[in-house]
């Protein structure tokens, strides 16, 4: 029997408890750095399992690693279960509507993301066993992708430091090799300090916060046409300093999302406007406190390692679809837009290097993509930013998009947490994980591409990495 009928076997006979476990962890929705029963009901089975379960590493409650076997290749394969506030939505409802008004929601598929590597080491160490392979696999949980960076905290603290290969996907609308480059970003709060006093009978005593902010971002808004296209400044005022429009704000904060390329552009454009944010607070004589939360680095695609992920994309192919799951489909494509769908054949285009009118046309039975796209070698940007990116800066990585939702699902949207409970989203796990599994065994029966991929990183970065976030920063959740 062949690897990839072993694999499929295998997977295919769990295929149920893999199933009742994302739709668990969909259920959960916990955000950032909170995700303990999501984080707990994954490490449960993989101790079951027979993997060594090391909890709480990097001081992180919710990351975990679990290894099963002994000695090099250690490859390490990365999941993410964490939700997105203010994004609850109704199941396999074709339209919006939320279960808890301002509720999470697993809007970015990680209730898939995480238990798609879990099969797949489950599968890894079955195959290992009986066939008597060496070397180690190792499932890294991974908290907080969504604005807290825990994998960045995780490469800080060292636990990547004796892997030598490292993979993961993300659930798309469609399938291919990760091959770009991501945006590197630096997350951090401006609190102002002034003084509260009654608008109108004493205003002249206030001093305000909001004025503050507000003036900081008037500031940053024309500081926009003057930084680099590619980089984005984001910002959310976390706190209005109140609700009384007769109270004069002492106190007020204002968070910025700062992406650009590489780090060190990032950095640059913080130190532009953390001096805006000086500006402010002398303008209207308030105190500024500066509280830096999180970072992240670029994603450094390795090639080596993305020509096996390819090679078993292929091989899997894509999840066959019932007439129901067609009909179903049909009816949440409607609500994807012209110009949701574009944005993915225009992302897929970058991937590929193919031109997007022919990508309109593997548009096959709409609304899915009806082929898995061959990937190049590119230097192309995708503008999000992952916190795969750190890992990658010190372990060769590779990632894959695999399909999972209809064509033109837009991440962190409604649609896409109505379907992660689908048939639709668990077929393309149960794919993710075998191309995870296949992937990985190569690695493990192939040392020569694990030598290949880690000359390849040594090359491209020269063995030069510097932690985005300074020694001193805890992460969110041990503050
Ligand atoms: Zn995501």
């Amino acid at each position: 029997m062949n690897l990839l009928s072993k694999v499929n076997e295998i997977v295919e006979e769990r295929r149920d408890s893999f199933i009742a476990l994302s739709n668990r962890i969909w259920e959960y929705a916990e955000t950032k750095f909170e995700e303990h029963q999501s984080a707990e009901v994954i490490c449960k089975l993989l101790e079951q399992e027979g993997f060594r379960v090391q909890r709480n590493v990097a001081g992180i409650r919710t990351a975990f690693t679990a290894s099963y076997g002994s000695g090099n290749p250690i490859i390490g394969l990365l999941g993410e279960f964490d939700a997105l506030p203010g994004l609850s939505q109704r199941e396999a409802a074709a339209y919006y509507e939320p279960i808890i008004e301002g509720g999470n929601g697993h809007g970015c598929g990680h209730n898939l993301l995480g238990v798609a590597p879990l099969a797949a080491v489950i599968a890894i160490k079955q195959i290992m066993k009986e066939q008597g392979l060496s070397g180690t696999i190792r499932y890294f949980g991974c908290p907080a992708e969504e604005g807290g960076s825990g994998k960045t905290f995780m490469v800080r603290d060292g636990a990547f430091k004796d892997v030598d290969c490292a993979l993961t996907w993300h659930p798309a609308s469609y399938s291919s090799v990760f091959s770009c480059s991501t945006l590197a970003n630096y997350q951090v709060y401006f609190s102002f300090k002034g003084k509260a006093s009654h608008a109108s009978s004493s205003p002249h005593l206030g001093r305000s916060a909001l004025d503050a902010v507000e003036l900081m971002n008037v500031g940053v808004n024309y500081l926009r046409e003057h930084i680099i296209p590619e980089a984005r400044i984001h910002y959310a005022i976390t706190n209005p300093g109140g609700a009384s429009a007769n109270v004069v704000q002492g106190e007020a904060e204002v968070q910025y999302l700062i992406r650009a390329p590489q780090i060190n552009e990032v950095k640059a454009i913080y130190e532009r406007v953390l001096k805006i944010a000086q500006g402010a607070a002398l303008m209207t004589e308030t105190e500024m406190i500066v509280t830096f939360d999180k970072g992240c680095s670029n994603f450094v695609p390795n090639h080596a390692l993305g020509m096996v992920l390819n090679q078993h994309l292929q091989a899997v192919g894509l999840p066959a679809y019932e007439e129901a799951e067609h009909r179903f489909a049909m009816s949440m494509g409607e609500t994807i837009t012209k110009l949701d769908r574009e944005a993915a054949v225009n992302e897929i285009s970058k991937l590929t290097g193919q031109q997007p009118k022919r990508i309109v046309k593997k548009l096959g039975r709409f609304p899915f993509f009806s082929d898995v796209f061959s990937f190049v070698e590119s230097n192309q940007l995708i503008y999000f930013s992952t916190d795969v990116g750190d890992v990658s800066w010190v372990v060769p990585t590779a990632q894959f998009f695999g399909a999972s939702f209809v064509a033109g699902t837009q991440l962190h949207s409604w649609q896409l947490v109505s379907q992660g409970k689908t048939s639709i989203a668990h077929k393309g796990m149960l794919q993710a994980a075998k191309v995870l599994a296949l992937a990985a065994l190569d690695l493990l029966l192939n040392p020569d591409i694990v030598e290949q991929a880690k000359e390849e990183l040594q090359e491209v970065t020269e063995g030069i990495y510097q932690s985005p976030i300074p020694l001193h920063i805890k992460p969110s959740a041990v503050k």
